[in-house]
């Protein structure tokens, strides 16, 4: 048997409990180890009966004198056994367990963890784990693990349903005895003594079954130190190997041009978006393809800079891909570019499968003759091709393509970069992204990409105004929408509550029902529209297109919906059951309106009266930065929660957390000394590649 085997293999592990361990993501016995406690109980202290004391939660180790199963007054089941060690005696109780009368053998050896009760003069351990203390194991090396359910720190583990910590614990441990000598260092020697690391093999033992709170608090620092370093590691190996193996195309960057395109500009560029230009102007004009992150808040003008890019490429005679996440984000930003470009004498095409479950292995035939139409059309000149990420995977000619747009997908994968290869050489990547990125994730998890930050937005954009709204003021709040929407050409957007991940058919009830309610009671005399996830592509475009030319006057759509549309008249966003978002997705939700010289307005509605909720939304009415509201929601509720949704691919951390920068450092400088010592090539540190492979990005398709 070994590590990667699956969990199946392990004695008393049969399929179903192996079914009901996929839902905690476990597969092999490697997992499992992986498997790591949240918390121990502490049933360290160990007790003679007679120095019991009220209320204290102990160990004690006697023979079971007897145990019966009776009922109560009321007719319910318990169960008592009587124990005793050399000091005195002790009854045991639990409720509703008649089989332990069975499992609990009279005569023999127990330790027995709980809290001491006293009922009159009576000592009584109420509901206490228990285990037969057996003789110790053969196997010297884990000799410590005589008891694994008392008389120790208890480790408690996530469950699920018929999968108990106690079930857990007795497989882990397992698993260590039949295959603990397997666990292999992960870190050379010069890694561990300079940090002070504990060994790989003594920190998974140490997780689970730790001698003392000390030896358990090294291990999860050992251990998230690997998780750190590994993250940091795949991305500097993806760094090396674009910039070792790839090339890319030298663009002559024509300064005069590039000024003349943004003179012309309606407006003129923030000095953040200047800062921004120049980094990817430089990149452009290297050998090495660029590989770089644009963050900023909606409404920074990204748009703007990505152009400008494009219009580069443009001279030198290359055509420039933008990929949405959306068929509505697409047809928005070649609106975009056709506005910023044509000028310029630059095609911007279009190009959507309505076709969408098809398109991927077979591309619709409508596409394939757009695209020959527009060839025969003005074949030599370089267009701008704007579409959804499925381009991917269609057919055209990407010989001609020399800059790369992504829009919100931050997580590009070494497969969809592979499809996009060509001949002579790799394109330019730019990803663009309006999701707040807390500084520390953007330097463990995109080490690879180079990052640049529009910090700062458009001089003369009004802050959108934001209040929570208690419970009790919801009735005004609907009374004064009503005043700004009504007969103006104002416009309001209400999201509904998220209810699960992905847009799941009840989602889709909940803002169905909401719909009614608001256009039937609350908004009769208004013009309302309802827009979700499962609303058809040719509908939601014909809604959209209502709202932004003033036939609706409310907006009502579940929080999935389309984050990037761009409606300049829409001025109130209204926000159901606020507490349920983090703070970076609020934010992006505020984004949709504001988009003007107009004040714009955002409503937070809570139920919840939790000081602590209510003070976290607040940070809102103060807080226009995205990335500073991830940062506090990456504080209080760690990164699985900022984005509300797993579409960003941010993983969740076992054992480390992303806001620990002095970890976050001190992995980053062993990243970088394993990939500069070249072990992950010549010679191969095996283990190490194993490990990696974990952390490899997958093909991310739509
Ligand atoms: P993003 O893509 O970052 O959300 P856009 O590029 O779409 O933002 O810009 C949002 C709006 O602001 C667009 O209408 C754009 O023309 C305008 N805009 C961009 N940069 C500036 C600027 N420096 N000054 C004024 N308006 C700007
Ligand atoms: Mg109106």
């Amino acid at each position: 048997m070994n590590l990667k085997d699956p969990i199946e293999k392990l004695p008393l592990v049969g399929p179903t409990y192996g079914k009901r361990l996929e839902k905690l993501e476990i597969r092999t016995i490697s997992d499992l180890l992986s498997h790591f406690p949240f918390r121990y109980d502490d049933f360290s202290l160990i007790s003679p009966i007679a120095r019991l004391r009220p209320g204290e939660t102990v160990t004690i180790k006697g023979v079971v004198e007897k145990i019966k199963s009776e009922y109560t007054k009321h007719g319910k089941k318990i169960q008592k056994a009587q124990i005793k060690d050399n000091s005195g005696q002790i009854e045991a109780t639990w409720f509703n367990q008649p089989f332990l009368a069975k499992t609990i053998k009279v005569g023999e050896n127990y330790n027995f963890s709980g809290k001491v009760q006293f009922f009159g003069r009576q000592k009584t351990l109420v509901s206490p784990e228990y285990e037969m203390v057996q003789s110790p194991p053969l196997t010297t090396n884990y000799s410590l693990l005589t008891t694994i359910h008392t008389g120790r720190l208890v480790p408690i583990y996530n469950e699920t349903y018929g999968i108990s910590s106690k079930w857990l614990r007795s497989r882990i441990k397992n698993s260590l005895e039949i295959l603990g000598e397997q666990i292999e260092e992960l870190l050379p020697d010069e890694i561990l003594q300079r940090e002070g690391l504990m060994a790989e093999k003594e920190a998974i033992f140490q997780i689970h079954f730790p001698q003392n709170k000390e030896k358990a608090e090294k291990a999860r620092y050992r251990l998230a130190f690997d998780e750190l370093f590994l993250i940091q590691l795949a991305a500097l190996q993806r760094k090396k190997e674009w910039q070792t193996k790839t090339t890319g195309q030298v663009f002559a960057v024509d300064q005069e041009k590039v000024l003349e395109f943004i003179e012309k500009l309606p407006f003129s560029l923030t000095s953040a978006q200047k800062r921004c230009l120049k980094e990817i102007l430089d990149d452009l004009a290297k050998d090495q393809p660029m590989n770089r992150l644009l963050q900023g808040d909606v409404g920074s003008g990204k748009t703007v800079v990505a152009a400008a890019a494009a219009y580069v490429a443009f001279l030198n005679g290359f055509q420039t891909l933008l990929m949405a996440p959306t068929e509505i984000l697409a047809n928005q930003h070649h609106a975009t570019l056709k506005t910023l470009l044509t000028p310029l004498g630059i095609p911007v095409e279009l190009i959507t499968s309505s076709h969408k479950s098809s398109a991927k292995s077979n591309p619709s035939t409508k596409l394939r003759t757009r695209v020959q139409k527009s060839k025969e059309n003005n074949e030599n000149i370089p267009k701008a091709i704007v579409g959804t990420h499925s381009l991917l995977y269609q057919d055209f000619d990407r010989e001609k393509i020399g800059l790369v747009i992504i829009d919100e997908q931050h997580r590009f994968g070494v497969e969809q970069r592979a499809l996009l290869s060509k001949k002579s050489g790799s394109p330019h990547f730019l990803t663009m992204t309006a999701t707040p990125i807390p500084r520390t994730i953007a330097l463990t998890l995109f080490g690879d990409l180079d990052l640049s930050l529009i910090d700062e937005m458009p001089e003369g954009r009004l802050k959108v105004k934001t209040w929570v709204v208690p419970q009790e003021k919801r009735q005004p709040a609907y009374e004064w929408i009503r005043g700004q929407v009504k007969g103006t050409a104002e416009q309001a957007f209400i999201i509904c509550p998220l209810i699960e991940e992905s847009e799941s058919l009840s989602s889709v009830k909940a803002a169905t029902k909401e719909f009614e309610l608001l256009s039937q009671v609350i908004f009769p005399d208004l013009r309302l529209g309802l827009l979700h996830g499962r609303t058809k592509a040719a509908e939601k475009e014909q809604i959209l297109t209502d709202f932004r030319e003033g036939r609706l006057d409310i907006l009502v759509a579940t929080p999935v919906v389309e984050v990037g549309i761009d409606i300049p008249n829409a001025t109130i966003m209204l926000i159901e059951a606020a507490d349920r978002f983090g703070l970076a997705q609020l934010h992006q939700l505020r984004g949709r309106v504001g988009r003007s010289h107009r004040q714009s307005y955002c409503f937070l509605f809570t139920e919840n009266e939790n000081p602590l909720v209510i003070k976290r939304l607040k940070a809102l009415e103060t807080t226009y930065q995205g990335g500073k509201l991830a940062e506090i929601d990456l504080q209080l509720r760690g990164p699985g929660e900022i984005y509300g949704t797993r579409q960003h691919g941010f993983p969740d951390l076992r054992v480390a957390s992303f806001t620990d920068l002095d970890l976050i450092q001190k992995t980053r400088q062993a990243s970088k000394l394993i990939i500069n010592s070249g072990q992950l090539e010549n010679p191969v540190n095996s283990v190490l590649k194993q490990r990696l492979e974990r952390y490899k990005i997958e093909a991310v398709t739509n």
